[in-house]
């Protein structure tokens, strides 16, 4: 039997930086799906193609290939052979993942890649519609939360940390029209599963969130 636990939340709530930690000192594969839904934005942004063309959308399906391998350093994605792992980290690329997302088809098209993953390891998924969708039998399940602003802030350091241009209005702004377009949309939305703990990491250090995905994993599975 494999071990699944399902980690959905908003945009920024530290998903995968806690999740990367626990999954390492537990020995899980942490699955990042997100970073799935990036890679098909991207394509579509490189192809010119606007998240209302749902035809092209359909079409493009068919000529994207999206894989994952999980190296010593974590999560890498494929983009048709080629590893985007650090081109899908970008505020364009964010938004156009968030609003494609939404489209029925391009969720089925990920579906059996996150599935697959958890049938083959034990896995900390991260994502939206982990717990809700994607794995509603995983034995731990956890919603992922913090306030909008702390959430903002978190993006504006990693951000500023690779480098990248920074305003934390815009960040801010995005964070909540992600949120809004995550949580309404028709199609798996952003919501809590019945049976998730929830944990909010606002004002948290790091290391305090880690510690409390830890136990809170370790007390449902015993191990
Ligand atoms: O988690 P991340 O912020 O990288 O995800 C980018 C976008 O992909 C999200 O805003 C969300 O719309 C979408 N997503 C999703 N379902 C998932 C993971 C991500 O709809 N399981």
């Amino acid at each position: 039997m494999k071990y699944a636990v399902a980690i959905d939340g908003p945009a920024g709530a530290g998903k995968s930086s806690i999740a990367k930690e626990v999954s390492k000192r537990l020995g899980f594969i942490y699955v990042d799906t997100g970073a799935l839904y990036r890679t098909v934005a991207l394509y579509l942004l490189n192809n010119g193609i606007k998240a209302d063309e749902i035809d092209k959308i359909e079409e493009a399906l068919k000529h994207i290939e999206v894989s994952m391998e999980h190296k010593e350093d974590g999560q890498h994605v494929f983009l048709c052979g080629e590893d985007v792992s650090h081109l899908i980290r970008t505020e364009p690329v964010s938004m156009m993942a968030s609003t494609t997302s939404a489209l029925p088809v391009v969720r089925k098209f990920l579906f059996d890649l996150q599935v697959q993953m958890a049938e083959k390891y034990n896995v900390i998924m991260d994502g939206r519609d982990i717990g809700t969708v994607v794995l509603p039998n995983a034995q731990v399940k956890i919603f992922l939360t913090a306030t909008a602003e702390d959430r903002a802030k978190r993006r504006m350091l990693e951000y500023k940390a690779k480098g990248q241009e920074a305003d934390f209005d815009k960040i801010l702004e995005d964070i909540i029209k992600r949120d809004y377009q995550d949580m309404n949309r028709a199609t798996s939305p952003l919501k809590k599963a019945e049976d998730a703990i929830l944990l909010d990491t606002t004002g948290n250090e790091f290391s305090q969130s880690v510690e409390l995905m830890m136990n809170t994993i370790k007390s449902r599975l015993s191990i």
